[in-house]
């Protein structure tokens, strides 16, 4: 059977841009790495899940393909543990607190697409059972009341992230434990130390290790194997190899997932993000001084594979961008003559193929751009006809449903629009005095009247 391709997308562990087929079935299973819940998500977590965010959007909206979009939340870890012993509190307490300060700041960032979210530790049996299969096959062993992957027993080991694992160096970020037999074996169950969270298994009271938890999750929703995997960067290595190795050792099947999909890196100032640095920022300390929108856009105005610069500049760039389309939708709006020249259907397939093309939003927004400039010229002369602004209207709408980068647009309350009528009556009379009393009335209530040459416009402050 040959496969509809529907749109090309970069995959890590080919290293190249591919067409994006659709199974048989129509439907394609996604899994994206979710946070460990030890702290508020801060934006380069933002970064990561408005891009997925997006990209389903886009794909169920525009390409109507039928996304099982599933998200794991690290809820046992060794952060969680440090982080609820520093504040004399249960591990539990302190992982459910902050998974649903997770789940707020994707609310209030707009982010809606994750159809399933799974804690780790609602898939102990699972896990457990992956462990002791792992066992049998001769790719894991037990020591101390632990289980290691036995990294030398996969040959393949190294394969997302190309690299050998001969060449493998010390040092990279491994666990560091005792009984291993090899430095890159990585823990698929740790024995417990006196007070931690544990659970009851064959080699005596424990707790998962990190990568077998998503293999565990993604068993039991998607089966053996998936269509795409999802994730930061930096999870390529050791994380998302891992996980290849333990669920292809499972099954004797490979890929895991036939497409890695991997965001780049958010800088500030050009410099990596950290709590030593302290340039860490939440995304509810952004959100105190700049909307859910300008985030979006700043994150969709370059391409996800790159590094994005986070900056006092580029958030200015983000906001004034947004109020430039913003601004221009409410010119539309008011858009009168009959007869146009302009062939805006072309802006909008070169919207929509840049996005096709890798989802390369940066290159989509400047054909929307372009857009913008060639019809408010032909505003300006009175040369676009009402129902081409009303299906440019409707273009940006479709394009904003998906994107989510405009400003909500808030209906003008009848108390505005009745004192913005007295305002204009003033006027009309010469009563400066008046219509400028109203005026500032009108500003109190957070409302704002512009007179313009087609009469006074109402806009939310
Ligand atoms: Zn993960």
């Amino acid at each position: 059977m040959k496969l509809k391709a529907v749109m090309k997308i970069y995959n890590t562990l080919t290293s190249k841009k591919e067409d994006l087929k659709i199974p048989p079935s129509g439907e394609i299973n996604l899994f994206v790495c979710g946070p460990t819940v030890y702290d508020y998500s801060h934006i380069g977590h933002a970064r990561t899940y408005i891009f997925f965010d997006t990209l389903v959007k886009f794909m169920r909206k525009r390409l109507s393909i039928k996304i099982n979009y599933l998200q794991n939340i690290t809820n046992i870890d060794d952060k969680i543990i440090k982080r609820s012993a520093e504040e004399n509190k249960n591990p539990q307490e302190v992982a459910d607190f902050f998974e649903k300060e997770y789940i707020n700041d994707m609310n209030s960032l707009g982010v809606s697409a994750v159809d399933t979210y799974a804690p780790a530790t609602n898939y102990i049996p699972e896990i457990i059972s992956q462990v002791e299969r792992l066992i049998k096959k001769g790719f894991a062993y037990s020591a101390d009341g632990s289980v290691y992957f036995d990294v030398r027993k996969f040959p393949e080991y190294g394969k997302l992230s190309h690299q050998k694992i001969e060449e493998l160096k010390e040092g990279v970020r491994v666990d560091v434990e005792v009984g291993k037999k090899f430095f890159a074996d990585f823990a698929l169950w740790k024995a417990s130390k006196p007070g931690e969270p544990k659970w009851d298994s064959p080699w005596g009271e424990g707790r998962p290790g990190w990568h077998i938890e998503d293999t565990a999750i993604t068993e039991k929703h998607f089966g053996l194997r998936y269509n795409i995997h999802g994730g930061g960067l930096d999870l390529i290595f050791p994380h998302h190899e891992a996980e290849i190795a333990q669920m292809e050792a499972i099954s004797g099947l490979s890929p895991l997932a036939e497409v890695w999909i991997h965001t780049g890196m958010l800088l500030v100032d050009g410099e990596k993000m950290s709590k030593s640095l302290g340039n860490f920022i939440t995304i509810r300390e952004f959100l105190k001084e700049n909307s859910p929108q300008v985030l979006r856009y700043m994150v969709l105005s370059q391409h996800y594979r790159t590094g994005l610069d986070f900056s006092k500049k580029t958030i200015q760039m983000a906001s004034s961008s947004i109020n430039r389309i913003a601004d221009f939708k409410q010119r539309l709006k008011e858009v009168t003559a009959q007869s146009s020249h302009l062939p805006w259907e072309d802006f909008a397939k070169t919207f929509w193929h840049e996005l096709a093309d890798d989802f390369n939003t940066p290159k989509a927004l400047a054909s929307l751009f372009e857009l913008v400039t060639e019809t408010n010229k032909l505003i300006d002369t009175n040369n676009l006809s009402q129902s081409d602004a009303q299906k440019i209207i409707d273009f940006i709408d479709e394009v904003n449903d998906i994107l989510n980068i405009l400003p909500k647009e808030e209906s003008i309350p009848p108390e505005i629009t009745a004192l913005a009528a007295d305002r204009e009556k003033a006027r009309t009379n010469k009563d400066f005095e008046l219509s400028d009393k109203i005026r500032n009335q009108i500003k109190e209530l957070g409302w704002e009247v512009e007179d313009t040459p087609k009469g006074p416009r109402t806009t939310k402050l």
